[in-house]
């Protein structure tokens, strides 16, 4: 049997690589251990949240499917950070976890070129440094010209509840055994990493009256930017709540530390800093009385409340007594206890920014074995790897996604070029141009790029184009709309606490001061009544920010010179003269394609970058005059 691609596991970061694979019209399998898992939440059943939504964003723009598949399951939206400026702004859902899944398998179950197979992969077949195709556990061989591995918390994956220990990729599942032995063959130092899970209670056990309620917004907005349902939000909405532990429930946590496998040294793996288990929180923030919590329904039909916020792996007993201190679940029964989990991640800096790893060609990698953590950080790479893949076998321009162009370009960049000692997830702190890079116009930044390569569908895209015309018409119409200033216009500033004006003014002037908004330019006489809100609040965005936006465009353009300056792939990083032997080594090991991925490789000097591209000026000089003495052109 042969594909062109082949992906190795049907979780967040293998929908999407099989998804963009077959998009590009490569010949492509999906194999995965239960079918009926695809797209699991293995944690929280929320898609988004700071940073994150941005990459969920990012992903729809591309014409990927995250967005539309947390559309069509969505059952509370919260936009996050509303009143703060629209770089931080996010957006986040809570999704019907059984529908998500069940949702993206029947999708992808419809699309050409896409064959599912159900099994484990348990070796890579390699051939001269190149990958040919892999063995499954039926012991048949499948061949192919390029697999991406999305294996996610399953390579020798190990389960700990308090000294309870079991081998599995997460609750319900087994791990993945052999995959881990033919990488190690292979030469990818493989590292362990853990991270946690809370318990999920029986929700007719707690008492909601007791508890804050969270609800969703009351205008919620899809995520995606081209699905567009009849009805939206296509699911009843519900709500969550809140609860906080309290002292109570730290002095048992407290009692009982050294019962957590982890404080106990019988978990090696390192885990997320920034998702703390309620151990860690209890130690790290010893000074707090006490811990928020949020309370979220897992489905629509769903009995189980997942109990975002204390994440642990505590004895059961020891988890039972202390949930119960906690207010409105005195008489909680749990659906499922927290867990720990253990399992093989790769270095990410072993791959190239198409996430082709650098030792086997045509071997790709994605998702969680890439030492990330997050649905979205998956799904977002999932599709990097999924589209290079095919573009490896059909031959075409790589898809390279740069940290100026997405925050998927700045999770791509860190991961290959800095490398990550613990699962890493997604900050806005991380993108460098924030103000450029914000969740509404990652369509203006990406979709272009997902229609040239195949990925997004036609209709997508000319909705896309519509916009942006739209965008430039109506900016236009603001220039020339013109207010004098009457009685009416005034009264109205003044009403809302504006300085009145003086001398006729155009509206796109106006909208520049921070509490006047379209809508309110509408009442003023101006013709925009009819433009939608993703259109007008574009607008509003590009102009009140405009003096920023210029600014961070004019400072990255300058950047992008010398940070896109390519790197031969075969440097020899030896002779560079005046680079210490430790500089030399990072260049080795990273092994940068650029110029701003040298810059950005923990440890190097600015002055070693000044040497680097001293040597690319010599290497280039002495090309043009070796041509230049052959009379080449
Ligand atoms: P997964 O979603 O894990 O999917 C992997 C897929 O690969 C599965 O479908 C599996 O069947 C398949 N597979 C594996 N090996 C093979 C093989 N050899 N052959 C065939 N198929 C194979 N993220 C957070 O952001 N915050 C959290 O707090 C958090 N907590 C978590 C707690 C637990 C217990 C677990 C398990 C995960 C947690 N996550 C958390 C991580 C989140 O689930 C992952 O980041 C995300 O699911 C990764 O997506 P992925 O596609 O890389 O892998």
């Amino acid at each position: 049997m042969y594909f062109d691609v082949i992906i190795i596991g049907g979780g967040h970061a293998g929908c999407e690589a099989a998804h963009a694979s077959a998009k590009s019209k490569c010949r492509t399998a999906l194999i995965t251990l239960d079918i009926n898992k695809m797209a699991l939440m293995s944690c929280n059943p929320a898609i988004g949240g700071l940073a994150k939504g941005h990459l969920v964003k990012e992903i729809d723009a591309l014409g990927g499917l995250m967005a539309v598949n947390t559309d069509k399951t969505a059952i509370q939206y919260r936009r996050l950070n509303a009143s703060r400026g629209p770089a931080v702004r996010s957006s986040r859902a809570q999704c019907d976890k059984r529908l998500y899944s069940a949702q993206m398998q029947k999708h992808l179950s419809c699309i050409d070129n896409l064959t599912i197979i159900q099994c484990e992969v348990s070796e890579l077949l390699v051939n001269n440094s190149k990958i040919c195709g892999v063995l499954i556990k039926t012991g048949d061989e499948i061949y192919c010209s390029a697999v991406v591995i999305t294996t996610g918390t399953f390579l020798c994956g190990t389960m700990y509840i308090g000294f309870e220990k079991e081998h599995g990729g997460r609750a319900g599942d087994s791990a993945a055994e052999g995959l881990s032995e033919s990488l190690d063959k292979l030469g990818f130092g493989l590292r362990r990493l853990k991270t946690g899970t809370p318990p999920r209670l029986k929700k007719e056990s707690i008492n909601f009256s007791k508890l804050e309620i969270q609800p969703g917004d009351s205008e919620p907005e899809p995520f995606s930017f081209y699905f567009k349902p009849k009805i939206f939000p296509v699911l009843p909405q519900t709500c969550c709540h809140i609860t906080y532990t309290n002292t109570e429930t730290h002095d048992i946590i407290r009692e009982n530390l050294t019962r957590a496998p982890i404080f106990a040294g019988i978990i090696k793996g390192i885990g997320p800093r920034y998702c703390p288990s309620i151990e860690d929180k209890i130690q790290r923030f010893s000074d707090k009385e006490r811990h928020q919590l949020f309370l979220e329904p897992e489905g629509l039909d769903s009995d189980e409340i997942y109990v975002n916020g204390i994440s642990t792996s505590l004895p059961r007993e020891v988890q039972e007594k202390f949930v119960k201190t906690i207010p409105g679940l005195e008489r909680a029964e749990f659906a499922r206890y927290g867990y720990a989990v253990e399992y093989d991640a790769i270095d990410p800096t072993n791959l190239k920014s198409t996430l082709e790893s650098k030792k086997i060609s045509g071997l790709f990698f994605a998702g969680q074995i890439n030492s990330t953590s997050g649905y979205e950080e998956a799904a977002a790479q999932g599709l990097v790897a999924g589209a290079n893949a095919a573009i490896f076998v059909i031959g075409n321009e790589p898809l390279i996604i740069s940290r100026f162009d997405g925050y998927i370009g700045v999770l791509i960049d860190d991961l290959i070029t800095k490398g990550a000692d613990e699962p890493y997830r997604m900050f806005t702190s991380r993108a460098e141009y924030r103000l450029l890079l914000r969740e509404d116009n990652a369509d203006l930044r990406l979709s272009e790029i997902g229609w040239k390569r195949g990925l997004l569908d036609q209709c997508a895209y000319d909705s896309f184009c519509k916009k942006r015309e739209k965008i430039t018409y109506w900016k236009q119409k603001l220039l020339e709309f013109q207010l004098s200033p009457s009685e009416r216009v005034n009264s109205r500033l003044h009403e809302l606490g504006q300085s009145t004006i003086l001398d006729r003014i155009s509206g796109e002037i106006l909208l520049r001061r921070p509490d006047i908004c379209w809508n309110l330019l509408c009442s003023l006489g101006f013709d925009g009544t009819a433009v939608n809100k993703d259109v007008y609040e574009e607008i509003e965005i590009q102009i009140k920010y405009e003096g920023y936006i210029k600014r961070d465009i004019e400072l990255l353009n300058g950047i992008k010179k010398s940070d896109n300056l390519q790197i031969p792939t075969d440097i020899d990083f030896e002779i560079i003269p005046g680079l210490s032997n430790e500089i030399k080594g990072r260049f080795k090991r990273i092994r940068p394609e650029t110029i701003g991925q040298a810059t950005r490789i923990t440890g190097v000097t600015p002055a070693a970058v000044a040497n680097l591209l001293i040597y690319l000026k010599m290497l280039k000089r002495d090309k043009i005059s070796t041509k230049n003495q052959r009379g080449e052109q």
